[in-house]
């Protein structure tokens, strides 16, 4: 496990506020093609599908940060989240977990 669920949050979020900004540069772009009324529409639901998608993803997100356990790193004392029984600190990059067996070992 190289990618801590810490980090796949953070591409995730990344990737809905990229699709944000292509939804809404696709509806701009829709403005240059008044007189094609195909292509206006495409651009607008294509754009409009983006935004909503990415709306959707962030409420996911928000879901799983909430759920989030806050602990205190035994490397660095500041608190950290939590997202699996094993995560990285989010200040130092230690191995935490909650799993008694996984104690000392690399993971
Ligand atoms: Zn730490």
């Amino acid at each position: 496990m190289n990618l801590s669920f810490k980090k796949r949050i953070n591409k995730l979020r990344n990737l809905s506020l990229l699709s944000i900004v292509i939804g809404f540069l696709l509806i701009y772009l829709g403005i240059f093609f008044t007189s094609s009324m195909l292509i206006l529409s495409f651009l607008t639901g294509i754009g409009f599908l983006l935004i909503i998608g990415s709306t959707i993803s962030f409420f996911i997100l928000g879901i799983y940060e909430g759920k989030a356990l806050t602990v205190k790193c035994p490397h660095c004392r500041k608190p950290t989240k939590m997202y699996k029984k094993i995560d990285y600190c989010m200040h130092c990059n230690e191995h935490i977990t909650t799993v008694p067996e996984y104690h000392g070992k690399e993971i």
